[in-house]
């Protein structure tokens, strides 16, 4: 289980990123959704130590993070956002060269790491191919198969599905949904999609905080009766957003369905909605708004 409490993060430019998470995260896949600037990668570099917190605790099994960096990188897997720059070598070497420098000395047992990691995340059949020259999903891949060398018990992967095709965004899905039976795997992505299609549990982080968190299907159960649709003529748009509280708009048959946050109901051709997670998400969203509104 790893348990994050009042960890805040202020850059030295004093843009503050994470603003007193607190949050217990365990087995299983873990979808961390937020828009662009949310904190998500300062979260995620912070739980993978490569950024030390201005506050706050991190906990994993028995492992004080901030105290003991080292044992935590020694269970820790990390896709992140941004791989870098792969040298000229084959898919095979490089993942062999990644095992020794985590710690796999003997060669057989190297072997055996490479060769598995290899045949699970489906590259076996290009293991000679440089890793300069794969798709997009084939780097994904590659991304996890590196960050499962070690048997790791955390697993990070930061927005990993960015420039994939469908097919191969399903094939990378696959393979992480097969990982995060049995350790911690946590996803960060702004796409409501990759949460609902994957994630038992899930946070919303916005501005640097948890706005809510729990499972997807609780999380939409809990937003009924809270959000209304009605269609109108494109023409109506800024009257509706001057009147309520509007979320979400999108173009149907040529006219405009709007989605409103309200307690009750707003009559005037509005009906409840039944409620989605891009639903709960948006409304999250508006409700960090106006509270950041009410603070300025
Ligand atoms: P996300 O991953 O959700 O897009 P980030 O963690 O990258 O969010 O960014 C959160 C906020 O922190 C943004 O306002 C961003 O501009 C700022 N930020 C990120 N990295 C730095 C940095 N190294 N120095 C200063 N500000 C940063």
């Amino acid at each position: 289980m790893l348990h994050l409490k009042g960890v805040e993060h202020v850059y030295p430019n004093g843009t503050r990123a994470l603003d007193g998470v607190t949050i217990s995260i365990g087995k299983g896949m873990f979808g961390l959704l937020g828009p662009n600037g949310a904190g998500k990668s300062s979260l995620m570099r912070t739980i993978a130590t490569l950024q030390t917190p201005t506050a706050g605790e991190i906990r994993f099994g028995d492992i004080d993070v901030l105290t003991e960096p080292g044992r935590l990188r020694s269970t820790l897997g990390y896709l992140p956002q941004d791989f870098g720059v792969y040298p000229r070598v084959s898919a095979y070497d490089l993942l062999d060269h990644m095992a020794s420098l985590k710690g796999i000395t003997s060669a057989a047992d190297r072997r055996a790491t490479v060769e598995t990691l290899l045949v699970q995340t489906n590259l076996w059949n290009v293991r000679t191919k440089t890793v300069a020259g794969f798709s997009g999903g084939m780097r994904q891949r590659f991304g996890i198969a590196q960050a499962l060398i070690g048997n790791p018990k955390l697993i990070i992967v930061d927005e990993p599905t960015a420039g994939l095709d469908p097919e191969e965004r399903n094939r990378f899905y696959n393979l992480l949904v097969e990982i995060g039976e049995n350790i911690v795997v946590i996803l960060s992505t702004h796409i409501v999609e990759d949460v609902a299609d994957l994630c038992p549990r899930m946070a919303v982080l916005a501005a640097g905080r948890i706005q809510l968190d729990g499972a997807p299907g609780e999380l939409i159960q809990r937003s009924r009766g809270t959000v209304w649709a009605t269609t109108i003529d494109r023409d109506r748009l800024d009257e509706m957003k001057a009147a309520y509280n509007v979320i979400a708009t999108r173009l149907f048959a040529g006219r405009t369905v709007v989605h409103v946050l309200s307690e009750r109901d707003p009559g005037n051709g509005f009906s409840a909605v039944e409620g989605s997670l891009e639903d709960v998400y948006l409304s999250a969203l508006a409700h960090s708004r106006r509270a950041s509104q009410r603070a300025a």
